[in-house]
């Protein structure tokens, strides 16, 4: 059995990493790679990027653990930033994606039931969606093949397709309790939202007295190249969970909510022990003082239109391997026509690291950090990978 005393969830490459620097990594047997997975769109300002490795140890010397029973400074600086950047007045920290969508959740029902509206209970969400593995947020997601041996079925939530707008609106019912949506499909295979769906849920949200809930768990803190993605589109949600890009690689998760949305969440309504801890908080502080610096975004959306464009370049040669490119920002996808397990593998044995995603979805979701040099190199061997397809 490989590898033994694990669970065997994870299908695993047989490989294991040392280190890393940047967007490379290095591994035990020395062979170096160009990381377009990042951990799966987690390691958002690369390998021991110095600032986040100071601020770990400079925080690691202090503090580690502290309760929430107490006032964690860390929180309250990085909530601050949040809010002040976001649609938000209110944020709670956890630990995971599944996590923060968990929390989700619970306002969107609580939000009604302190209303006087307890019948109004049910979300909204959309097919090909992925929102965690716990047994609420694969039920928000309803995706078959992970809930498979895993019923009963939480209750409470409908499912219409993503991007139809007259669908979300004949699902809502006396029940309905709020819309749920990601920005960008991720997992589902790199689908993004229309600005005009987007915009259309809202419409719908505030027609019906619902919450509208974004899960921009993968989406968030630049990986489109705006700090949220929905931020291009001229709307905002209620309430909206953060997590992979947040900690660039220290397990954190947030909930951000309006004051509207949030107020029904009072002492001893929710919880969770390890949220929030400083080591989190002063890695996520230093994520966000990169992130936020002036042109960093700006240079994420100039590396996504290069490789971008690049793709674009690849898909019209190899249209044999390429069906189609999409995504946003540096959040990309090829979708291929041999299997995407088959193309990641050659990928990865030319070096580069990616990710499959749902709909025969090749992932690319490189630190924000690369450079065009690091484009380019993937971009090289994209294509050798692809011509070797037609040999
Ligand atoms: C990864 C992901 C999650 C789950 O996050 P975990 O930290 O693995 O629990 C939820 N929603 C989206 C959109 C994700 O990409």
């Amino acid at each position: 059995m490989f590898p033994a005393h694990l669970l065997a969830v994870f299908d695993r490459v047989d490989i294991a990493f040392e280190s890393g620097e940047g967007a490379w990594l290095t591994a035990t047997d020395g062979r170096r790679f160009l990381d377009f997975g990042a951990g799966v769109a987690v390691n958002s300002l690369g390998h021991a990027h110095p600032r986040l490795v100071a601020a770990l140890d400079a925080q690691a010397d202090k503090l580690w653990h502290c309760s929430n029973l107490y006032r964690v400074p860390g929180q309250e600086r990085v909530a601050k930033r949040l809010t002040d950047s976001s649609f938000a007045d209110t944020v709670f920290f956890c630990n995971s994606g599944a996590e923060a969508m968990e929390l989700v959740i619970k306002i969107a029902r609580r939000f009604h039931h302190v209303a006087g509206r307890p019948e109004r209970n049910r979300v909204i969400a959309c097919t090909g969606s992925f929102h965690g593995r716990t047994i609420a947020t694969l039920a928000a997601a309803g995706t078959a093949k992970y809930l498979e041996g895993f019923g009963p079925v939480a209750e409470g939530f409908d499912h219409v397709p993503f991007g139809d707008l007259g669908a979300a609106r004949a699902a809502i019912g006396p029940a309905t309790a709020a819309l749920l949506v990601e920005p960008v499909q991720g997992e589902g295979g790199i689908r993004p939202a229309d600005p005009a769906y987007l915009r259309g849920l809202r419409a719908l949200a505030d027609e019906f007295g619902l919450l509208l809930l974004m899960d921009e768990v993968q989406t968030g803190i630049g990986r489109t190249g705006t700090l949220f993605a929905h931020q291009d589109s001229g709307v905002a949600p209620d309430v909206m969970a953060l997590a992979k890009g947040l900690g660039g690689g220290f397990p954190v998760g947030a909930v951000l909510a309006s004051e509207r949305a949030g107020s029904c969440m009072t002492a001893g309504t929710h919880g969770c022990t390890f949220g929030g801890n400083p080591l989190a908080m002063a890695v996520a502080e230093a994520v966000l003082d990169v992130v936020q610096e002036s042109g960093f975004l700006e240079r994420v959306r100039a590396m996504g239109e290069r490789l971008r464009a690049g793709l674009d370049d690849i898909a019209a040669h190899h249209p044999g391997v390429v069906a189609e490119v999409r995504g946003k920002g540096l959040m990309l996808g090829l979708k291929t026509v041999p299997l995407n397990t088959e193309v990641n593998g050659r990928l990865f044995l030319n070096g580069l690291l990616a990710v499959g995603a749902g709909d025969n979805v090749v992932r690319l979701v490189p630190p924000l950090i690369i450079g065009e040099a690091e484009v380019d190199q993937a971009l090289a061997i994209i294509d050798r990978t692809c011509a070797s397809f037609s040999g």
